[in-house]
């Protein structure tokens, strides 16, 4: 099927074009949140810039204006390794779309240069370095363009941790081609990014869409870091058998070490890091695409524009950076909406070494302060008692409502977490943690390093501090002499495991510093006085009992979440699928989503027309898969009433 503007808008006088190419060419019925006003506003020319949480639909907003104005559509894209699935998933569903970028030949590269001149695609894909070389813009020029859509927006922003400096040339967009509308979208959402994309894209009369970041199918939680491993191998054994996710590490090192367990545990997994060798890479990545239940382990070099809809988990074996950083990589679980998990290991050591590496780190004070901030909001999030899912959006200056749609956003985050609501799917929620009065710990604690600091010139970390509280006559107690100070053994009434508690929260709420020698010794800060000296109370997290049964709401698979009579007609879609998908060398979501093979195990359907209603089966499948899925519909025993 070949979708030109003309034939969208003749197909049906009734319907309206947009509509019109929702149903016919990607098969739904209808549109989600803002797209229709989205997509409306742009068709008519105007500028929007669009902040919507991954797997929200902001693809549409771009795609369904270019389907329906005059022209192609340019999509401003980062993410060049994704192009070719990007652009298949779009052949698939009959759009004529094509890149251009640095890996292809001159051959290819004319071929498409040709198609958009003679006006044949409905959607061309730039790497964003590209227009800044003189012949791209006249090569525009050569034809028409509909509309450019700034993809990954937020790259433009020193802010964040994406940051691309070829991002700042594109308000040239504006000036070259002032009259072709431009549509900026982000799933980053501080009012920070936001203010940088407007003021940097030069978006200032674009019409502003901020949609709600809640990600409702996402299930938060961070627990204490005991031993990751084990404990991340637990997670996928009960929770995420055979399902495909992403586990984030901190190093390199980590991510090779973890894979490699992973797979000795039978769990097939596989490493992306920046040290790998770039075709590594790339073969790593197409298989977590392409094949079924795979676990891929990264850095944070991995993930940004990967869409893959069926990513069942996002665990984090190390601290991230910031909340935006968090949420961004939590946020590639579920974007096909079921329900997913996002899960946290998190432990003194992480707070230690993030603290020292801000304090090591290059770069000016205002530079350091901006990344301890980040930390801070981080580890406020993790010590939290109240709704992890409230704390986030609070965040993002966004009050949490249950249920409904829309969002109210406020500066005042903390007039927002004052309301006291909670989403019922979040560890704090499901499991609520006590607080308790930490402030004798903390006094011990404290006068222990004022002591050693006043006393006998002396600095320690947090093991040889908790060792003198918990009055263990170690080899280094005797060699100092610390058994005479008189906080030696006053501690005993907590375990090592509670005091490394004490010690990672004081740590996260400033009440105490890791020190600038690099050595991770600990001293007291500013805010520490009020603790000492009984004008200030502290209160602690006190961890759940183990966070099993409860909290962990089994998250299953797409197949388990069908009555079991409906199962073998799902794993027979399944296997048509893997075969086609095989076949045509694309992703399996390419050819149809889980939920689009769920619909068609439940409804059965009998006949080319019935197939056609059901969601996510556009006209270009119908064609092509039509009689293949009635074929393997047939073959499937339908269960007995
Ligand atoms: P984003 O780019 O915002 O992360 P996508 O554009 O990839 O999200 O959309 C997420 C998923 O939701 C995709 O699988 C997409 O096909 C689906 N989707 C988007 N809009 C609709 C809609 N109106 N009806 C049904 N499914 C939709
Ligand atoms: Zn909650």
């Amino acid at each position: 099927m070949t979708v030109a503007p003309a034939s969208l808008g003749g197909m049906s006088s009734t319907v309206a074009p947009a509509a019109d190419a929702l149903a016919r060419v990607f098969g739904y019925d209808a549109f989600r949140g803002d797209q229709a006003e989205i997509i409306d506003h742009v068709i008519g020319g105007g500028d929007a810039l669009v902040l919507m949480p991954t797997g929200g639909g902001k693809s549409l907003c771009y795609q369904i204006p270019a389907l329906v104005r005059d022209g192609t559509g340019i999509v401003i894209s980062p993410l060049i390794a994704l192009m070719q699935d990007q652009v298949d998933a779009l052949a698939a569903l009959g759009v004529r779309a094509a890149f251009l970028n640095s890996t292809q030949g001159a051959e290819e590269r004319s071929r498409v240069e040709r198609a958009y001149v003679a006006g044949e695609l409905d959607l061309l894909y730039l790497a964003p370095e590209r227009l800044t070389v003189p012949s791209t813009g006249d090569l525009l020029d050569r034809g028409t363009i509909a509309l450019f859509a700034i993809d990954e927006a937020h790259c433009v922003s020193q802010w964040g941790h994406d940051f691309r400096p070829d991002y700042l040339a594109l308000s040239m967009l504006h000036e070259r081609w002032p009259a072709v509308p431009r549509i900026a979208l982000t799933a980053t959402a501080t009012e920070q990014t936001h203010r940088e994309i407007q003021k940097r894209l030069q978006l200032g009369d674009a019409r502003h869409f901020v949609a709600s970041f809640d990600r409702p199918n996402i299930q938060y939680r961070i627990v204490p870091k005991d031993q990751p491993q084990k404990q991340l191998l637990e997670l996928l054994r009960t929770e995420h058998a055979g399902d495909a996710g992403i586990v984030y590490c901190l190093s390199r090192a980590s991510v090779e070490k973890t894979a490699q367990f992973l797979v000795e545990q039978g769990i097939p997994a596989l490493p992306y890091h920046a040290g790998l060798d770039a075709r590594v890479r790339a073969a790593n990545q197409a298989r977590f695409l392409r094949e079924d239940g795979m676990v891929m382990v990264a850095t944070i070099a991995f993930g940004m524009g990967i869409d893959k809809p069926d990513v069942r988990f996002v665990a984090h074996l190390d601290l991230p950076k910031s909340v935006e950083g968090y949420y961004q990589e939590t946020g590639r679980a579920g974007r096909d909406g079921l329900p997913s998990t996002a899960w946290l290991a998190y432990g003194l050591q992480d707070v230690m070494q993030q603290r020292r590496m801000i304090e090591t780190s290059e770069g000016d004070l205002a530079h350091r302060r901006r990344l301890s901030a980040h930390l801070d909001a981080m580890l406020a999030l993790c010590e939290t008692v109240q709704c992890r899912r409230m704390q986030l959006l609070a965040y993002f200056g966004e009050k949490y409502r249950a249920g409904t749609a829309g969002s109210a956003r406020s500066s005042d985050r903390d007039a927002i977490l004052q309301e006291d609501r909670a989403c019922g799917n979040c560890d704090t929620c499901l499991n609520p943690p006590e607080s308790w009065d930490g402030t004798i710990p903390a006094q011990k604690l404290l006068s222990t390093i004022v002591r050693l600091q006043r006393e006998r010139n002396q600095k320690f970390g947090a093991g040889h501090l908790i060792d003198i509280l918990l009055g263990r006559q170690t080899p280094r107690v005797d060699q100092y002499g610390h058994d005479d100070l008189s906080t030696f053994g006053i501690g005993t009434d907590l375990s090592e495991m509670e005091w490394r508690g004490v010690v990672r929260q004081l740590l996260a709420q400033g009440l105490l510093a890791v020190n600038s020698d690099g050595f991770g010794t600990l001293v007291i800060t500013e805010s520490s006085a009020g603790i000492l000296d009984g004008s200030r109370r502290v209160a602690l997290r006190r961890e759940p009992e183990r966070t099993t049964t409860r909290s962990a709401r089994k998250t299953r698979s797409a197949a388990a979440e069908l009555p079991e009579t409906l199962q073998p007609v799902f794993e027979a879609l399944r296997a048509w699928r893997a075969a086609a998908a095989k076949e045509q060398g694309v992703p399996a979501y390419v050819i149809f989503h889980d939920a689009t093979l769920r619909e068609l195990a439940t409804r059965h359907p009998s006949s080319v027309e019935e197939l056609g209603t059901v969601t996510g089966v556009g006209e270009s499948k119908l064609a092509k898969y039509g009689d293949q899925l009635l074929e393997v519909l047939g073959a499937a025993a339908i269960p007995a009433p």
